[in-house]
């Protein structure tokens, strides 16, 4: 073979990648490599696996149909090396290309890997941007060049301004860039969330759920009922259903959570948008045309454009900008371990049992279960960062460390100290029961503090707040729940914090 070898990593399932760019379907080949190194540098939930792995085998199959040369190196082949290193190297002996070209990877371990290609194959390697996000890295280094602070809202108008999504002219549609004053609602009595699309196992999906189940059904969650879109086909289908049913309502409930629902109007997007079957530009797109054909309401549309305009490219960037020392910091000095029932094991508290609960059976929980249920309580209890950073990097189908560190890392633990939040998302069980009806049903009681029922959530917040004053002393957007602190009566915040710390003794 005189062409070029074309590595599609498991995340880079999209016809318009760059390493694709070129492709000559007379003289090159396609690699893609399932192998154990990927499937096991943490715990995957079986669902993640059999999810990856099931679209690469989709993705190869419809290359070769269009007349592409595709080696899909498969986990159980016998000669598998088990690392992609290995797969490339076992590639290029057996179809001796004249280059390699490859795309940036999302995972900054990976990045490290691919650096020594060259040197290890002997060949040229060309490594080429992921042209798959909105916000190049190069143009989001220079946004974030000369800045103090790298706040999203400001990233996000940028973006605005940059695509013309949601804009009229020079100006946001609407006349505000952001409605999220209307998007605080508790779910409503009566209103009942349409059911995302789900698409029933093919024969290659069948295949793939059995392999998983044998190799990788010990680990942390339930494979029965997998019904993620596992082609782009299906992707777009998901998205379609998603505009039509849950969009109108999305910007309302976007923050709500209620017993019993696990999804309520959100996107369940992610898994499509991070694996490549999905676009960033195509889900926006579609978004904004449901407002403008009056099928959606601003609030809903501009809330979801930018979770994926704002956020996603935001995090994404920062990732890039920030590591490798990003995952090291430790802002809180946080060291207990990752208590039990994050993997299942027993706890009285209703909310954590249903986010815990959903993501066991799912795969899937929404942002703010992970950011004000489960992220909270980590942070609130000083779960040590790398411990909680490889639970979310584990358990969600949607997981890869560029989105998944700097949400856990940045939003939900603070543990960067503040280069992505400018205060800890940190609540009381009066969030919650605010936004949820979890407490209703709980063995705890929300409203207390103190005492056997109290809500662990209570102590550890003014625990948590009183660990930290002096740290968060100069920082202003604290300035109220230290003004409380310091109002507390002395005997009631050592009540709290003794009660903190026999709870917390119970956990290890
Ligand atoms: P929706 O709520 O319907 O949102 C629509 C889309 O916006 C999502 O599909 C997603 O692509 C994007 N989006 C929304 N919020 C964010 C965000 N904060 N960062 C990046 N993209 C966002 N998202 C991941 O894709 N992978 C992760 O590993 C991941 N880990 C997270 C860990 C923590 C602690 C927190 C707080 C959030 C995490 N998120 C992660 C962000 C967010 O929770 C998920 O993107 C979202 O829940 C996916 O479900 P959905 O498609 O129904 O999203
Ligand atoms: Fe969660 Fe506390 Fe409410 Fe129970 S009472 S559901 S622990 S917030």
């Amino acid at each position: 073979m005189s062409g070029v070898l074309r590595v599609v990593l498991g995340d880079q399932l999209s016809e318009s990648l760059s390493a694709l760019d070129g492709l000559d379907p007379a003289r090159d080949t396609v690699l893609l490599m399932e192998v154990m190194g990927e499937c096991e540098y943490v715990p995957h939930h079986p669902q993640k696996i059999a999810l990856v792995l099931s679209a690469m085998r989709h993705f190869s199959a419809s290359l070769a149909a269009a007349g592409v040369a595709v080696r899909h190196v498969r986990l159980d082949d016998a000669d598998n090396t088990g690392t992609l290193t290995g797969e490339v190297l076992r590639a290029v002996a057996a179809l001796r290309p004249a280059a390699v070209v490859a795309t940036d990877p999302g995972e900054w371990r990976v990045a490290q890997d691919m650096a020594g290609w060259e040197k290890a194959l002997g060949l040229p390697v060309e490594i080429r941007p992921d042209g798959r996000f909105l916000c190049s890295l190069a143009w989001f280094r220079q946004w974030a060049s000369g800045r103090r602070q790298l706040r999203m809202e400001f990233f996000y108008r940028e973006m605005r301004r940059a695509t013309g999504l949601l804009m009229d002219g020079d100006q946001p549609a609407g006349g505000q860039w952001n409605f999220d004053a209307q998007n605080r609602q508790r779910l409503a009595k009566g209103v009942v969330p349409p059911p995302p699309r789900r698409f029933t196992p093919d024969a290659i999906t069948t295949e793939v759920l059995a392999l998983v189940a044998e190799r990788f059904g010990h680990n942390f969650g339930r494979l029965d009922g997998f019904g993620w879109p596992v082609t782009t086909v299906e992707a777009k289908a998901a998205l379609a259903d998603f505009i039509t049913h849950r969009l109108p309502l999305f910007g309302d409930y976007q923050d709500a959570m209620a017993e019993g629902q696990d999804t309520l109007f959100h996107a369940l997007l992610s898994t499509s948008l991070n694996l490549g079957l999905l676009l960033p530009g195509e889900v926006c797109a579609a978004a904004e045309t449901a407002w403008r054909e009056g099928q959606a309401p601003l609030n809903a549309v501009e809330g979801f454009v930018r979770q994926i305009l704002g956020w996603r490219e935001y995090v994404r960037g920062l990732y890039w900008l920030k590591m490798p020392g990003y995952a090291g910091l430790n802002a809180l000095a946080a060291d207990r371990p990752l208590p039990a029932m994050y993997w299942g094991g027993p706890t009285s508290m209703a909310c954590m049992t249903a986010a815990i609960g959903q993501t066991e059976r799912l795969a899937y929980a929404h942002h703010i279960q992970r950011l004000m249920v489960t992220g909270n309580f980590s942070l609130l209890a000083g779960v040590a960062p790398a411990e909680i950073n490889r639970w979310y990097l584990a358990v969600y189908a949607d997981a890869y460390e560029w989105v998944e560190l700097p949400n856990t890392h940045g939003m939900a633990i603070w543990a960067d100290g503040g280069i992505m939040a400018s205060k800890p998302y940190a609540a009381s069980g009066a969030y919650i029961n605010r936004m949820s009806d979890h407490c209703r049903g709980c063995w705890h009681d929300v409203k207390a503090a103190t005492g056997p029922r109290a809500c662990p959530f209570n102590f550890l917040y003014w625990d948590f707040i009183a660990r930290h004053a002096e740290k968060f002393g100069g920082n202003p957007r604290m300035a109220m729940p230290l003004n409380n602190l310091r109002k507390m009566d002395p005997g009631k915040l050592a009540a709290m914090r003794g009660e903190a710390a026999r709870f917390l003794a119970t956990l290890a």
